[in-house]
């Protein structure tokens, strides 16, 4: 009996799953795989809280499959002396998997595969993730292409004739049982059941204020969708939220929010398309002038950063609550890159990987096309140089958010939450506080770092040598999808 083995990466799902369908529509036996694979475990982007979210998933797989009497081989080590293994015990196989629109690793780890299949004339057989187009021709054909591929039937897996290979050898050999990635307890946990769960609750209720909470740290916690992690790690399709959407909506307001929150899924495939196309986002700025606007790197100010000590309350609070939750809205994403990129002056690299850890949601594909987009280095977007306390003004006006993610803030009345350089040496007696003691000085004044990135970055901007390259950019990548600087406004 021949064998199909489906290789489950960031499509942690048993539903709408298209490899897994034609595995199972193919006349063969079945092996389910995951491999953690040491050599991508290795990689700078890599935490213990994204390995959790992964096990999370496939243990709500497994539960799933245990009742028709199926289970997922879960195993560590390298893809290509897996692949060899599985060949040695059960001869030629298909192997099935979903595109993997990734880092340098896993184009590599995939460059590997796709050679010992070939030289074993073992076939491969990969499926679209999304609406990403793999070796897309034309950009402008892009959107439309994207939207057919959401618009298709939703893949339903015939499990009835089902039958499982016996993987136990290759468990012993390359066991996967001793892995421990820690307690993550104030993050989102993996597996369809709760992504789903996420889904239902959103389109039911949460989704009321969406288009005002947005930029809100707080308000954005519960009133956005917090489906970025099952998105992230597949354990949602995008078709399948598409089709979720179809319900009717209530109140002209309620379906304002939710075409708000339809173009962001839009936004999902547009970068990751962007990254699909050129993997230089991950690599080096795409815009290589606009490098001129960094400083020579500073360790303490990049610590400061990454720790949330910097000073600035917002920022600080923001680190602090990521580090601890694995999530924060897409307006606080863009002010932390902004002030690590134009106020501290400092490369982006080392700041996508401190960021890329602490997302739960971490995608290669959103992550380093929206870096470089947020730090200026492409040359073609508004810089949006954020200044944090104004920001925390906006949208965090009683600095609840402040006082709860930096405590030593917290008995402090909201002005001096906000600005605790601000207080008087009388006032620093009534609240037993001292700045630079309790809480650090502002590592940099934004005023000045601000107006002088401002004239930096644009006079870069308009260097000819860099808008010959914007130009060339431009004409590479997908268009916005629609609505785009539209939505762009509401997250002002
Ligand atoms: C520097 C930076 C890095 C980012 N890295 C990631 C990442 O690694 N993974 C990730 O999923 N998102 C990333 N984002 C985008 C965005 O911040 C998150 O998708 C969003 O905050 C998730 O919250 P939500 O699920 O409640 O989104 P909602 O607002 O409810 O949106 C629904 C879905 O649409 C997609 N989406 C929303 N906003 C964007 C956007 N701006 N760009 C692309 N897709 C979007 C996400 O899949 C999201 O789950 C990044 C943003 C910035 C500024």
């Amino acid at each position: 009996m021949s064998l199909a083995v489906v290789w489950f990466k960031r499509d942690l799902r048993l539903n709408d799953h298209a490899p897994l369908q034609a595995a199972l529509a193919s006349p063969s036996n079945l092996l389910l795989l995951y491999v953690f694979e040491p050599s991508l475990l290795v990689q700078p982007d890599c935490s213990d809280r994204h390995c959790q979210f992964i096990t999370q998933s496939i243990r709500d797989m497994q539960q799933t499959l245990h009742t028709i009497g199926l289970s997922m081989t879960v195993l560590m080590g390298e893809m290509v002396p897996i692949l060899h293994a599985i060949y040695q015990q059960h001869g030629p196989f298909t192997l099935y998997s979903h595109e993997e629109t990734g880092t340098d690793a896993t184009w590599l780890r995939d460059r590997q595969v796709a050679d010992w299949c070939q030289g074993q004339q073992v076939t491969w057989q990969e499926f679209p993730t999304n609406g990403v187009v793999r070796k897309l021709k034309s950009k402008s054909a892009w959107a439309n292409l994207q939207r057919q591929r959401l618009q298709l039937p939703e893949a339903q897996p015939p499990w009835a004739h089902a039958k499982a290979v016996d993987a136990s050898s290759l468990e012993i050999q390359f066991p996967a049982d001793s892995l421990d990635f820690g307690e993550h307890p104030l993050m989102q946990i993996g597996g369809e059941r709760e992504a789903r769960q996420w889904l239902a609750s959103f389109l039911e209720d949460r989704h009321r204020g969406y288009r005002f909470n947005l930029s809100k740290p707080e308000g954005a916690r519960h009133h956005g969708s917090r489906l970025s992690p099952y998105l992230a790690w597949g354990n949602l399709s995008l078709r399948q939220v598409f089709n979720a959407l179809q319900q009717p909506t209530t109140s002209r307001r309620t379906s304002r929010d939710l075409a708000s929150f339809r173009s962001r899924l839009y936004w999902h495939d547009h970068f990751c398309q962007k990254l699909e196309t050129m993997q230089q986002y991950e690599r080096a700025s795409v815009n290589p002038g606009m490098e001129a606007g960094f400083l020579p790197w500073n360790q303490a100010h990049h610590d400061a950063w990454a720790t949330g000590k910097t000073g600035y309350p917002l920022i600080d609070a923001c680190m602090r609550c990521l580090i601890e939750t694995g999530f924060l809205n897409f307006r606080m994403r863009a002010m932390l890159v902004a002030f690590h990129s134009y106020h501290l002056r400092l490369h982006w690299q080392p700041a996508a990987l401190h960021l890329a850890r602490l997302f739960l949601d971490y995608d290669p594909g959103i992550h380093y096309p929206q870096m470089q987009m947020q730090a200026g280095t492409c040359g073609y977007h508004t810089f949006r140089i954020y200044n944090p306390t104004l920001q925390a003004r906006l949208h965090d006006p009683q600095c609840a958010f402040i006082g709860q993610w930096v405590p030593e803030l917290a008995a402090l009345p909201p002005a001096y939450r906000l600005e605790p350089w601000k207080m008087t040496p009388l006032e620093q007696v009534m609240y037993q506080f001292i700045p630079g003691r309790d809480y650090p000085h502002p590592i940099v004044e934004i005023e000045k770092t601000g107006q002088e990135a401002r004239q930096l970055w644009w006079a870069l901007a308009n260097k000819p040598e860099v808008k010959a390259i914007t130009k060339q950019l431009l004409a590479r990548i997908n268009r916005p999808p629609r609505g785009f600087d539209q939505d762009e406004k509401d997250d002002q």
